[in-house]
């Protein structure tokens, strides 16, 4: 059982509220001094102390400017000021890695989350703090931190994930991260059986349209043809550029006899579509649904070669086994 403050002596809570009043003030005064001081060498550094006890944030100056707030109107806050203002992906992350600092589970609490502006958009922020201080009964009193504003750092975080995921022309992933969520897929089917289908999809003729339109626009008829495909997907699918003019489209949680209808979905609709300058395009495709055991090149094996029979029976058509 923690010792609670009812069951405290009159003296020794008398002492224990002095120690943190003063703890406080010296806080609230060092702020306009020495301890919350701008790091300017640091970037954009924040530094806070949270009396845990009366739920009093104390933060230097920049923390309340970096999110839109004038530090002087402000006035005394606590926790959930900040806490208010996390993104709703990122709360319940957060929370639990402070409770667990908390409770004296980690050395520190240390988490990145974004977190709202005044103005409505969000900033992230790495945030890292220690409790410094506990009560006798090991209760929480105080805590100290630093916070970074990582939002540049994140968007170049972002664009090389990007980069190493997707294809830059066609705006859908690339053919290594096929593999990576080829193997995701395989590894729910393993663990719960879900079964998931491939369709493999390759424009007809298509160097045909290079030569007689140029190159610049069979790019662009890639990129309208992954529009289209991307914009007509179902969320839980996925759509990978396989290589220059074939496209691979995952069906997540979907059995063959679904697959084969979302693959005439997918032909009539291109077959309705109007290219600029080009026209009319038909598309050959192959689907398949994941066999038990079977490796990722197996697989794409398999399809491709459905995709070279349909071709072979003369284009513009859909084979599945
Ligand atoms: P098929 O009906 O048998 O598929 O005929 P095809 O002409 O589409 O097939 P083939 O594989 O012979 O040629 C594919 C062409 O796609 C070759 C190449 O010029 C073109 N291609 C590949 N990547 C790109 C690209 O990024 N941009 C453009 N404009 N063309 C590309
Ligand atoms: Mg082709
Ligand atoms: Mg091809």
């Amino acid at each position: 059982m923690s010792k609670s403050y009812k069951d405290m002596s009159k003296e020794a809570l008398i002492k224990r509220i002095n120690t943190l009043e003063n703890t406080i003030e010296k806080a609230l005064k060092n702020k306009s001094d020495t301890f919350l001081v701008e790091f300017p060498w640091a970037g954009n550094l924040g530094q806070w102390e949270w009396f845990y006890d009366k739920n009093l944030v104390v933060f230097n100056d920049k923390k309340a400017t970096q999110l839109g707030y004038d530090p002087d109107k402000i006035g005394e806050v606590g926790y959930q000021f900040f806490t208010n203002k996390l993104h709703p992906d990122d709360y319940e992350r957060t929370m639990d890695n402070m409770r667990q600092h908390l409770k004296g589970e980690t050395e520190a609490y240390e988490v990145e989350y974004r977190i709202q502006h005044k103005d409505g958009h969000y900033l992230w922020y790495y945030d890292r703090g220690v409790v410094t201080q506990r009560d006798d009964s090991g209760k929480p009193v105080l805590l100290q931190g630093i916070v970074f504003d990582i939002t540049e750092s994140k968007k170049v975080e972002e664009k090389l994930r990007q980069l190493s995921e997707e294809d830059e022309l066609t705006q859908t992933y690339n053919r290594r991260e096929l593999y990576n969520v080829l193997n995701r897929l395989k590894g729910k089917y393993q663990k719960s059986g879900t079964v998931f289908s491939v369709i493999m999809l390759d424009i007809d003729h298509f160097k045909q349209v290079n030569d007689k339109y140029g190159h610049v626009t069979g790019d662009k008829v890639l990129k309208e043809m992954a529009k289209y495909i991307r914009n007509n997907k179902r969320d839980q699918d996925t759509v990978f550029r396989y290589g220059g003019e074939e496209f691979i489209i995952t069906l997540q949680n979907t059995k063959l006899s679904q697959a084969k209808k979302i693959a005439q979905r997918f032909h009539q609709g291109i077959n309705d579509l109007e290219f600029e300058d080009v026209g009319h395009i038909t598309v050959s495709m192959g689907v398949v649904q994941y066999h038990s055991k079977e490796s990722s090149d197996d697989l794409i094996n398999r399809v491709d070669k459905l995709l070279y029979d349909a071709k072979e029976a003369g284009r513009d058509q859909i084979k599945s086994e």
